[in-house]
């Protein structure tokens, strides 16, 4: 079974995407369903003991690239805030001197196009393919909200930031834009 948890960062997002992900598995669809209509303290289905095994297990080896992200960004002199300060969608990075932010997404559950990372699962298909449609439409509404207030939006991808090499190319690239007009 593919793990599309693999790269992704360790917000309470991913805690509940990760439990909806086992739940649909273990064939409680109905209970994934109800919770996935919940937002947004998802993970409150989850008993103290349980959250913080998903946690230890998100944690470790999982936050590297955004770290490695991170760090490239910093080396070049980018200076950034962490959660969000606020804004719509809780961006991953804040950059509030250029008016820019960085959101570093999951490709299986953002959809990136044209990646092996975004695979659809073949059993529960329909309740994928909805729960994908809804992810996207936020993340569209969320760059528009954002776009509309004067940030300029980037998105990093994991696939992009899933080596040091790839993180150094794509924190170039990407402090490059954030510094550009
Ligand atoms: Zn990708």
């Amino acid at each position: 079974m593919c793990k599309p948890y693999r790269f992704f960062d360790t917000s309470e997002e991913v805690i509940r995407e990760l439990s909806l992900y086992e739940l649909v598995n273990e064939g409680n669809r109905d209970l994934a369903e109800e919770i996935s209509n919940r937002r947004p303290d998802m993970t409150d289905f989850l008993s103290p003991n349980e959250r913080s095994e998903r946690m230890a297990r998100i944690k470790g080896s999982n936050t590297r690239p955004e770290i490695a992200l991170r760090k490239v960004l910093h080396s070049l002199g980018l200076r950034y805030r962490l959660n969000g300060l606020g804004l719509p969608g809780k961006p991953d990075l804040v950059f509030p001197r250029y008016k820019a932010v960085v959101f570093v997404h999951g490709c299986f559950w953002h959809r990136h196009s044209n990646c092996n990372i975004a695979t659809t699962p073949k059993s529960n298909t329909e309740f994928w393919v909805e729960k994908f449609e809804k992810n996207v439409a936020r993340d569209n509404r969320v760059t528009s909200s954002l776009k509309s207030a004067g940030w300029k939006v980037f998105i990093v991808w994991e696939c992009e930031v899933a080596s040091a090499k790839k993180a150094n190319a794509t924190g170039k690239r990407i402090a490059d834009l954030i510094r550009a007009e």
